[in-house]
Formats: structure tokens, C-alpha cells, sequence
């Protein structure tokens, strides 16, 4: 399942020259999809075009569509304008690695934080995610390499953070923050479907190595009646 953040009224953040995190993650999810399926897999969007969806129901359709992989798109903001490269992140069932990003990247929810409904929903999700948190790690970790090559950098390692989009995935899960569009260059770089087809290919090797690494087996653990 792949998933291109935010969408219609939810523009996510935007770049310095006014490119919108919804329109290059829409753009990154297609091009993630095409690479994806040239590989063998089959995929699924949450949306493929400018629609708003609710966090929520994100991960309940990667459910109801018995995904073995969800994996969220998304572009980074940070205040510091030299931030750059690409951060892969799954699921901290505590405060985790980032408060900032977390902030934005919930703020789509669909719901105000601390609402019944979230309470309910924070209750029954986290059974989802938990069973798969060690797997979205090798997923991460798998993902991050290949980015780290493609930026040039060498040390960064992935990140554990509370996101919503995350929780309720009945499978292993990721939220690639693909690179920061707070960054002129990077702004710049996003324009260019040569540089997204370079990061699709990024991700795509990342997810072959991954199910190579756990040898082709799809775990795939319902804990039902989250569909
Ligand atoms: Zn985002």
C-alpha cells in the first residue's frame, strides 16, 4: 500500500518557492508505484489523486486490502534550512525521536487529539501496529540505506515516532520523510521526475531487500476486527 500524505484542503508543508508536500508526494507515490510494479509487486494507493483522507482510514484500508506493506510518503519541514536527506520512520508506541515532524504529520487526523473517538481508536490501533513494530523496523532500516546512498550520506539511521497513519497497519509500516522540502535545493530536486524516479528506485531496492532479508515470507498477523 502505497500512501502519498496529506491531500485537498490538507496541503501539508510547503517549500520556500511554493511547492505543496500533498502535490510532490502524490508525485513520489506514483513514481514509488511504478518502480514497485516493474519489480513484480502489486500496488494499492490510499489516494491517487487530491483528496483528503483521514489518517485513520489510511491504514484501514492497507488492512481491508490484506497489504503486506504500508508505506507513507511524506516531505520533512524543519526550521534549520540546511536540514536535507531523507528520514525513514515506524512506529513509537511512546513520545519517540521528533516532536516536530509528529505535530505536523498528525495534524491530518481527521479528529482532535484527545477526543473520544481517538481515545478509542489510540486503544484498538496500537494492538494493530505492535505485533509488527520489529519487521517496520527491517523495513526502515532497509528503506534508509538505500536513501542514505543516494544522498551521499552515511550515518543517518531511522527514527521511531508516534504517527498516527501508522498505528492502525496490520502489517509492517513506514513513514518515509523522502527529503526536505524546507530546503531550497531540495524544493528544487522534488521538481525533477528524474530525481523522483532515482528515490523510487531508492525505496523500491529498500522493499526488495527487505523480503529478502526475511526470506520471502509475508507475515501477515490479522488481529481482527480492525478492517
Ligand atoms: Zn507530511
Amino acid at each position: 500500500m502505497v500512501d502519498p500524505g496529506h491531500g485537498g484542503d490538507d496541503g501539508g508543508a510547503r517549500g520556500p518557492k511554493g511547492l505543496r508536500e500533498k502535490v510532490s508526494a502524490l508525485e513520489i507515490g506514483r513514481a514509488v508505484a511504478a518502480k514497485l510494479e516493474a519489480a513484480g509487486f502489486e500496488v494499492v494507493f490510499t489516494r491517487d489523486d487530491d483528496t483528503f483522507i483521514p489518517l485513520w482510514d489510511r491504514s484501514k484500508a492497507a488492512n481491508a486490502q490484506g497489504a503486506d506493506l504500508f508505506i507513507s510518503l511524506h516531505l520533512n519541514a524543519a526550521r534549520a534550512k540546511s536540514a536535507r536527506g531523507s528520514e525513514v520512520f515506524f512506529l513509537s508506541l511512546g513520545k519517540g525521536d521528533d516532536e516536530e515532524v509528529v505535530a505536523t504529520e498528525n495534524a491530518g487526523a481527521g479528529f482532535a487529539p484527545g477526543s473520544p473517538d481517538s481515545v478509542v481508536a489510540s486503544i484498538l490501533d496500537d494492538l494493530a501496529q505492535k505485533a509488527f513494530l520489529q519487521d517496520s523496523e527491517r523495513l526502515a532500516v532497509a528503506i534508509q540505506g538505500q536513501l542514505n546512498r543516494l544522498a551521499g550520506i552515511k550515518e543517518r539511521g531511522v527514527k521511531q515516532a508516534p504517527f498516527i497513519v501508522l498505528r492502525g497497519a496490520a502489517m509492517p509500516a513506514v513513514l518515509v520523510e523522502v527529503a526536505f522540502i524546507s530546503n531550497k535545493k531540495e524544493e528544487e530536486k522534488l521538481k525533477d521526475a528524474a530525481f523522483r524516479t532515482k528515490v523510487a528506485d531508492a525505496i523500491t531496492l529498500g522493499v526488495r531487500r527487505y523480503f529478502a532479508e526475511t526470506n520471502g515470507v509475508v507475515r501477515r498477523r490479522w488481529v481482527g476486527g480492525l478492517g
